[in-house]
């Protein structure tokens, strides 16, 4: 892979950088800085999500056969790394980033062409079905049932942990549907609209004063079977592949380097005198610059139509690790301060303070939604097993 940028690749960064100056207006900037949450809201990205979309740029990782922007992996990176610097919001990643290439990969023509362009408008909003109260890591022993019914499957049973379940139309399902031999062999994928009769949403509210999760109850749910992704019984295989696409196929390392000069700037402000914690911050700086050459690399490999693979798992590993180290040593900057809480959310909206203050009232909140980056996609725990058997061979 090279490197070194083109003159079209200059050309392409300056247009990048001209399109946020244009959309990223300051109330969507003080929105963003100010969002403690780790995924950012609908409400808040969507206008700037339909700017990208006018301009042909909403799924930067789809080919252009379904409308994405079939960019190379150079222009993908630079897009990224421009976007994070300036704080652009994404939006609804379960759409774009996780169940669009499943419906690319998987779905039927009917399937890509219902939903597909929905995702690109922003008309839809995704969310994700698959942890139980009783299956998290050990996700092939989710109980909830499909059972079909001629025409539509019944489906009983409960998710929990459903991010943004609040805001989406649409959710895609892991559900039983053979209940005999390995139980990865009995599960199937389906898609649902969520105002299907027997779908209830119950709020979780998170240890940071975020409405994030949901429990999500399906109460004799007539599920019609055109929702049915891939064969019935392939869920598993289906799920897999989703799941190195969460963990890995999309580029953080822009991200977390935007929050490290966030809290580089804090130390500026209010520490500049303490060694240790420029120390702490150059170790992940040197961090970041590590796993942005696998991203890199990552990107590349995609470009050429290979799967993520347990990479996706060791890149999972890292900005996760990254994005709580630097979550604590904000922390530990504001010492005192970070206990000052303000319950109201979004903070955007709840707070009318000096953008000192401001951001100080945020940095709590981070801390302990930050915590479930560890949790989300996979444990840390699960993820260096993955990496001990299938890169290691262990
Ligand atoms: C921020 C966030 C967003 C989420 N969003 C969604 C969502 O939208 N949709 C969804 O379906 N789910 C979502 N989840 C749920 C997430 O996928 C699960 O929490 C995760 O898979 C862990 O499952 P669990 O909570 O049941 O913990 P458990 O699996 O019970 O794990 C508890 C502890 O035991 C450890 N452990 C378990 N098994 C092993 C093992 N074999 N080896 C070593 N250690 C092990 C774990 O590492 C962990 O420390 C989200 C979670 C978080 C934190």
């Amino acid at each position: 892979m090279d490197l070194r940028l083109s003159k079209e690749d200059h050309a392409f960064r300056d247009e990048v950088r001209a399109f946020l100056a244009e959309h990223m207006t300051d109330g969507l900037r003080r929105a963003m800085e100010l969002n403690t949450c780790f995924i950012n809201e609908p409400p808040v990205a969507l206008a700037f999500h339909k700017a990208l979309h006018a301009k042909g740029w909403a799924a930067p990782n789809w080919p252009e056969e379904f409308g994405g922007t079939g960019w190379s992996p150079v222009q993908r990176y630079i897009y990224e790394s421009e976007s994070a610097r300036v704080g652009a919001p994404t939006f609804n990643d379960q759409g774009i980033k996780h169940i669009g290439p499943i419906l690319m990969k998987y779905g039927t023509k009917e399937h890509q062409d219902a939903y597909l362009p929905r995702i690109l408008s922003g008309e839809d909003v995704w969310c994700q079905g698959y942890s139980e109260p009783g299956a998290g890591s050990d996700l092939a022993s989710l109980k909830t049932r499909a059972v079909d019914e001629g025409d539509h499957y019944l489906v009983t049973g409960q998710k929990i942990w459903t991010t943004h379940a609040h805001f989406a139309n649409r959710i895609y399902v892991l559900v039983r549907t053979n209940t005999e031999g390995r139980k990865q062999e009995g599960i199937s994928f389906l898609i649902m609209d969520m105002d299907l009769p027997g779908i209830i949403v119950r709020p979780i509210d998170g240890s940071g004063g975020d409405h994030e999760f949901n429990e999500v109850f399906f109460e004799d749910v007539r599920a019609p079977k055109s929702g049915l992704v891939g064969e019935e019984n392939q869920g598993w295989e289906i799920a897999k592949y989703l799941l190195e696409y969460e963990r890995g196929g999309n580029p953080q390392a822009a991200r977390v380097r935007a929050r490290l000069s966030s809290v580089a700037r804090l130390i500026k402000r209010y520490a500049d005198d303490d060694p240790s914690l420029t120390l702490r911050l150059a170790e992940v700086g040197t961090d970041i610059d590590a796993m942005e050459m696998l991203e890199l690399t990552l990107l590349s490999d995609l470009q050429s139509g290979k799967n993520p693979g347990a990479v996706s798992s060791l890149l999972k590993l890292r900005w996760s690790a990254m994005q709580q180290q630097l979550a604590e040593l904000a922390l530990d900057i504001a010492g005192e301060d970070a206990l000052r809480w303000e319950s109201g959310r979004p903070l955007y909206e709840s707070l009318q303070l000096p953008p000192d203050t401001e951001e100080m009232l945020g940095i709590g909140p981070r801390y302990l939604n930050y915590r479930g980056y560890s949790i989300l996609g996979g444990t840390s725990e699960i993820q260096t097993s993955i990496l001990a058997k299938q890169l290691l061979g262990l």
